[in-house]
């Protein structure tokens, strides 16, 4: 049976090996037991009833809350070459009815239904008639009241596995289950605890980043000016804050979308639209947006406020690099925003609930201040174990040097106080570079001692200053008609010189993708391709597939095929025009083919992660460096593939690695440092031990100790 599973994982999707927990989930439902799903966004959770619906007689219905995915979802299924529709309020009467009426006529492997419809008794009169080996319950932590998007109509899930003929077997899939959702999802749905199949939440190609005390508009202009070409989201509190970006982004002539509540269903949807198809690349939002995309090439989600917990905050930054593409998440902390979503909860909820929202609140604003992993944070919110450090988030890798900046706090602060702490942060900030504002002179700000005692700056740098005291508590903001500023009984020990104030250097914004010709021929290609058929861009191919493709440079049919993410229906639709632009850039750049030759001679006939490719050059012994050459990949790149292998329990040895005088110095510099966090490791290390040395041994003394 598995045999067949993998056949068609790879027919039809274009994938060689199943993900962790892929397998299992199959096999349990292939046995017919009820089952739980949990994996994180992205971990290929509908491939887990997909295959089942393809291997088993009859029709799997599949019940989702996300009527707008729906239709993207069958369409994926369509051009993957297997039969599937949905039925939702979307659908005229008529529609509905000659969907079901095809598929009692056994038209399709998969019915995409939205919950509503299960309270029609005809509908599941209807249902009786088909034979259903298979119920999929998407999103099921809707079943449940503690989950955080309860949906009643759910409720009746379980009375249609039990009316059905057949006996279905129900699976349940969700990404977000605290141990207590996951409990009431298998109460409710007659599911045996011990049939839970659970993956890890460490989603390993994003970087998590927290960003405090700096301007967040400079930063995201910036960022977005560097990574114009990719997708990505900016997730705002409130409706007036997206609206006030969209307004900045639009004048600095960035393509961007909107969405909120406010908006009209018509204005959003069009606007959702544009960001599927890869016309706006930047979608401005609030919370309201993202249920229900699927849209796998996004390639950043910012957060430019708090959000008001941490269930939200992983679901909306897990929207980013589900195409397993490396990915970035970036949250814009100020303290200020604290007291909005304060506010937002105090309005939105009946009193009973406040108090559990304000401590959820509390760990949300926990993470900010966190100086260790933040990927270990996250999963040791959600009840797992804390993991090694990951190596990849803004605490795990941060060098940026401190300054110390005591003095000028303490002028800041002492103007702060002279002025009467009644003004907000720019009067403040003119006041200390002496400007001639006649506001200033009429309230005689200019014969304060501290009047221009920063002139050598701009008040838009002072003013940066002053949001960084802010987050460093030391400066307060009253929320009156104007926000003004207030010194903190933290800020008055700076001031009385008990406390000392450091400053980090501004984090510098990443470009997130190389410039690749090739990958943006292709890009083009299937835009232009997936307007002619009238799907968004990423149901043709994933980032992912492209990115393979420009490495694989596919230009017969046997190598389209062992592009990870073609199978057969695609490679029949889209084979040949992507062939041809491979041929026609190698053409052009012959350089690029005998640069990827060797990659080529190791793929040979097989098709395989990239990462087995290292691999076998590892056991050929040679050396990071070497392989890296010949492979035409970063070093770092080789390392995070022979640390994927450890992971996958390959034998890696570390002395081909890590020369053994290092040994002695990395174990006694993790004894010394703890195992954390990565940088105080590296930082008692010599220059030459990389973070991926340090990664490679805290996993094999890991797995030393579990083994002993
Ligand atoms: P989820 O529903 O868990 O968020 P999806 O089912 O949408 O995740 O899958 C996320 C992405 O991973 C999709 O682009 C999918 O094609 C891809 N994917 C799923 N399974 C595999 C696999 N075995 N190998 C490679 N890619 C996979
Ligand atoms: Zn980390």
């Amino acid at each position: 049976m598995l045999e067949q599973a993998r056949q068609l994982l790879q027919s039809h999707f274009g994938y060689s090996s199943f993900r962790s927990g892929q397998e299992l989930a199959i096999e349990q439902v292939m046995k017919g037991r009820n089952t739980i799903c949990v994996m994180p966004t992205g971990g290929g959770k509908s491939i887990c009833y997909q295959i089942p619906a393809l291997l088993l007689p009859g029709m799997t219905v599949v019940i989702s809350p996300l009527i707008s995915l729906m239709k993207d979802q069958v369409d994926a299924l369509i051009e993957a070459g297997i039969s599937a529709a949905y039925v939702n309020s979307s659908l005229s009467a008529r529609d509905v009815h000659d969907t079901i009426e095809a598929a009692k006529q056994g038209a399709y492997k998969l019915l995409y239904i939205a919950p509503e419809r299960l309270e029609s008794y005809t509908f599941i009169e209807d249902l009786k008639e088909i034979p259903i080996p298979l119920i999929a319950v998407d999103e099921a932590h809707c079943v449940s009241q503690w989950g955080h998007d309860f949906r009643p109509s759910y409720r009746h899930i379980q009375r249609l596995a039990e009316v059905l003929p057949g006996q279905p077997a129900v699976l349940a899939l969700t990404a977000t289950a605290t141990p207590r959702v996951r409990r009431d999802i298998c109460q409710l749905l007659s599911i045996d605890e011990a049939h839970t199949v659970m993956t890890g939440f460490e989603r390993s190609n994003l970087s998590f980043s927290v960003i405090q005390g700096q301007d967040r508009l400079a930063f995201i202009k910036e960022y977005l000016q560097k990574n114009q070409k990719e997708a990505g989201i900016i997730y705002a509190a409130t409706r007036k804050a997206v609206d006030q970006l969209y307004e900045k982004l639009t004048k600095w002539g960035i393509p961007a979308a909107r969405y909120h509540a406010g908006m009209s269903d018509d204005e959003r949807m069009r606007e959702q639209d544009r960001f599927l198809a890869d016309e706006a690349l930047v979608m401005v939002a609030t919370n309201a947006f993202g249920m229900g995309i699927d849209k796998s090439n996004i390639r950043y989600v910012i957060h430019y406020q708090l959000p008001k917990n941490m269930e939200s905050y992983y679901q909306e930054a897990g929207r980013a690099g589900r195409d397993g593409l490396d990915s970035e998440c970036t949250l814009l902390y100020s303290p200020q925003d604290v007291q909005t979503q304060r506010f937002l909860i105090d309005q939105s909820l009946e009193a009973g609930r406040i108090p559990g929202e304000l401590q959820k609140l509390q760990l949300m604003v926990d993470y900010c201040h966190t100086e260790s992993c933040l990927q270990s944070y996250i999963v040791h919110y959600f009840g797992e174990e804390p993991l090694e450090p990951c190596g990849r988030c803004s605490n795990c890798t941060d060098a940026r040097d401190s300054v110390d900046v005591t003095k000028e706090a303490q002028m800041v602060l002492s103007c702060v106080v002279r002025m009467g702490q009644r003004y907000g942060k720019t009067m403040v900030a003119q006041v200390l570079t002496g400007s001639k504002n006649k506001k200033i002179m009429e309230f005689g700000f200019h014969t304060l001692s501290t009047y221009g005692i920063l002139q050598e700056q701009s008040v838009k740098e002072v003013s940066g200053f002053i949001d960084f005291l802010i987050s460093q508590e030391l400066l307060g903001v009253e929320h009156g008609k104007f926000p003004t500023i207030f010194v903190t009984s933290q800020g008055k020990e700076v001031l009385l010189g008990r406390q000392e104030v450091e400053r980090k250097e501004a984090v510098k914004t990443k470009q997130l993708a190389s410039d690749d010709p090739l990958f943006e021929e292709l890009r083009g290609l299937r835009k232009r391709l997936a307007e002619r058929v009238g799907v968004p861009p990423f149901v043709i191919f994933s980032d992912q597939t492209l990115k393979d493709m420009c490495i694989k440079l596919p230009q017969s049919e046997e190598e389209f095929l062992a592009v990870s993410g073609v199978g057969a229906s695609k490679l029949e639709k889209y084979g040949e025009p992507f062939m041809a632009a491979v041929s026609a850039f190698c053409e052009k750049h012959p350089e690029r083919e005998k640069a990827s030759g060797v990659s080529r001679n190791v793929r040979g006939t097989r098709k395989r992660d990239s990462h087995l490719d290292t691999y076998e050059l590892y056991k050929q012994q040679l050396s990071i460096e070497e392989i890296a050459k010949e492979r035409g990949i970063t070093s770092s790149t080789v390392e995070n593939h022979l640390l994927r292998c450890m992971e996958e329990g390959m034998e890696v040895a570390l002395s081909g690695w890590i020369p053994e005088p290092y040994w002695p110095l990395i174990d006694q510099a993790i004894q010394e440092a703890g195992r954390e966090k990565l940088k105080p490791i590296k930082e008692l290390l010599p220059e030459e031990v990389t973070y991926g040395m340090i990664k490679a041994f805290l996993t094999r003394s890991l797995k030393e100790k579990i083994s002993e």
